[in-house]
């Protein structure tokens, strides 16, 4: 009797596609496990949220919040989730927590659907000067039919120009002042900005999805004391989770809250990628253990990196300010839209170390922008320390500076990596690399 499976026999073309998607998933995690990580929003999880993810409760719904559902055989995930917002409300000093979106840019649009109606206006940090598309006409901005008003930004301060920007919150009054970048190398100077949007009845909105793991450290700045209603950010940037978000509020206010998970469910998720909530509440159980410690690391590996950049003569933004104070590090490789940024990423490539290019400030072209934008948090997970980015920084010089053969260093930086496997501030360390076999 020839079985179900038999009779499914695939084709040979179709194993063929089968093998396509299997080698490029083996080749790229062997880049990325010989290779330097180094895009400013990546990180790796640990084993125990890399288990978590690939759990049944991938194939699984759950809809509602812990006890209400619409769906059966939800006990343990109810488990899960209430622990979840729990353990948030703790990590983020939040009264309040979702934890249920599926990207830091799902809980922007969750924000702005519960803040602000079609046709109401709101100020943020322009794309230009590092705001998140998200934060634009092209993303959810235009999405909810917002009107923009963008702030004054200082370029030497890498900030909003606060003086000019509260009068812009008090000239435009917008419903939502929507705060916090994607190239972010210093804290906002929140408060006075926050209290010019409250005047004006404005909520505001602190997007955190860069330095979420920065903020819940403490070594960045506290964005729901210094005046934010509401905190949005990615689970899977400087914050070690698997990918997915958060919707975090300083507001006691329950209706607000009731607000907020509706915006969440059934506002803009129905399923809510089950595994990846369950791999955050692990994710927020090891950052109650080891997070500050990360988070500290980070910023002094960050600001170690930029000093030897510095020091083998590149052009390091912000040095008046000591370079950085996230995890972020910004370089100018050559002059403004030259796309001098886009052929050292290519070359830094070439050499097994991953990055982006990035606009800088006077930058207007998102293809051939002057500068790299670099992160150290997935570098400090896996153990280096301040004197390994100073190696690091040596091999940009070589490849970058020096015009030495990419394939030349990137044997060094192999080399480099092979001891630097093991994923820390995590539980169950030394145990098992922090990337896939
Ligand atoms: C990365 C980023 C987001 C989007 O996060 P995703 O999880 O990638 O959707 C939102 N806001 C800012 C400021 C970001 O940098």
């Amino acid at each position: 009797m020839t079985s179900q499976r038999g009779a499914w026999a695939p084709q040979s073309e179709h194993i063929g596609y089968a093998e396509i998607v299997q080698k490029a998933v083996k080749s790229s995690d062997a880049l990325y496990r010989n290779g330097l990580g180094m895009i400013a929003s990546e990180n790796i999880v640990s084993p125990a949220v890399r288990d978590i993810v690939g759990s049944d409760l991938h194939g699984r719904y759950a809809e509602g919040l812990p006890g209400k559902r619409y769906y059966q055989g939800c006990k343990d995930f109810d488990t899960i989730e209430a622990l979840g917002i729990e353990l948030a409300q703790k990590v983020f000093g939040a009264p309040f927590a979702n934890i249920q979106s599926i990207s830091g840019t799902v809980s922007n649009i969750g924000a702005l659907k519960a803040l602000a109606k079609p046709g109401d206006a709101i100020t943020a940090v322009s794309t230009a000067d590092g705001g998140h598309i998200s934060h634009a006409r092209m993303g959810a901005v235009g999405l909810r039919d917002l009107n923009l008003t963008t702030y004054p930004w200082d370029e030497e301060r890498m900030e909003p120009d606060v003086d000019a920007a509260c009068k812009t919150i008090r000239d435009v009054k917008p419903k939502v002042a929507l705060f916090g970048q994607s190239v972010f190398l210093f804290p906002t100077p929140l408060e006075e900005m926050a209290n010019a949007a409250k005047e004006v009845g404005a909520s505001v909105m602190y997007d955190g999805a860069h330095v979420l793991g920065l903020i819940a450290g403490g070594q960045f700045q506290d964005p729901l004391r210094e005046g934010a209603d509401l905190m949005t950010g990615s689970s899977h940037k400087t914050f070690p989770g698997p990918q997915g978000g958060f919707l975090l509020s300083s507001s006691e206010d329950e209706t607000f809250h009731r607000k907020l998970n509706n915006a969440m469910f059934p506002g803009v998720c129905s399923s809510y990628h089950l595994h990846h909530v369950a791999g955050k509440v692990m994710a927020l159980a090891e950052f109650m253990e080891y997070g500050e410690a990360y988070a500290r690391d980070i910023v002094s590996n960050a600001q170690a990196f930029a000093g030897a950049l510095a020091a083998e003569g590149f052009d390091v933004l912000a040095e008046s300010r000591g370079y950085t104070a996230s995890h972020q590090v910004l370089t100018r490789h050559g002059d403004l839209d030259s796309g001098a940024g886009a052929k050292a990423a290519q070359l830094l490539e070439d050499a097994g170390i991953i990055t982006n290019m990035n606009m800088l400030p006077g930058d207007t072209k998102a293809m051939t922008p002057s500068g790299l934008r670099l992160g150290v948090q997935e570098l400090t997970r896996v153990g280096f320390s301040k004197e390994d980015m100073e190696v690091v920084a040596s091999f940009y010089a070589r490849v970058l500076l020096q015009g030495e053969d990419p394939a030349t260093v990137r044997n060094d930086v192999h080399e480099l990596k092979q001891n630097r496997q093991t994923i820390g501030y995590c539980f169950n360390e030394d145990e098992r690399s922090g990337y896939p076999e």
